[in-house]
C-alpha cells in the first residue's frame, strides 16, 4: 500500500478529503463554550405581575448556562442580549466535539489498517 508514503499522499483519498475538511473546521469554531445552555420560562411570584396567570407568553424568560468549573457544576444567569451569542457558542462546541470524534475515527481506522498490513509483512 502507498499509503504513508510522503511522496504519495493521494489528494482524491476521500477520507483525507474529510478529515482535511474537519480540521480546517476547528478554526471556524474557536469561540466555543462548553456546558449547556438552556432557556426557561417561569412566574416570578409578585401576584400583581402579568406573568401570575400563567400563560406561556407572559411569563418572564431565563437563560441559563450550565458549565463544569474545575470538576463543579455551576450555572449562571446570562442577560438577554448575550443569550443568542452565548447559545451559539456552546452550539460551536457541539460541533468542536463532532469534528474530533470524526478525525479520532478516521485516525483510528486508518492506524489499524497500517498495524494490519505490517502484521502480514
Ligand atoms: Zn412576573
Amino acid at each position: 500500500m502507498a499509503d504513508g508514503h510522503p511522496g504519495n499522499a493521494l489528494p482524491s483519498d476521500p477520507e483525507l478529503e474529510l478529515r482535511g475538511r474537519l480540521v480546517r473546521s476547528l478554526g471556524t469554531l474557536r469561540e466555543m463554550l462548553p456546558g449547556s445552555f438552556v432557556e426557561r420560562r417561569r412566574k416570578c411570584g409578585k401576584p400583581n405581575c402579568r406573568c401570575a396567570q400563567g400563560k406561556a407568553e407572559d411569563l418572564h424568560v431565563q437563560f441559563l448556562w450550565s458549565v463544569l468549573q474545575q470538576g463543579k457544576l455551576k450555572t449562571f444567569h446570562i442577560p438577554a442580549r448575550l443569550a443568542e451569542q452565548a447559545r451559539g457558542r456552546v452550539e460551536l462546541h457541539k460541533r468542536l466535539q463532532q469534528a474530533a470524534t470524526a478525525i479520532g475515527q478516521i485516525n483510528l481506522r486508518r492506524f489499524l489498517q497500517r498495524k494490519q498490513d505490517q502484521e502480514r509483512g
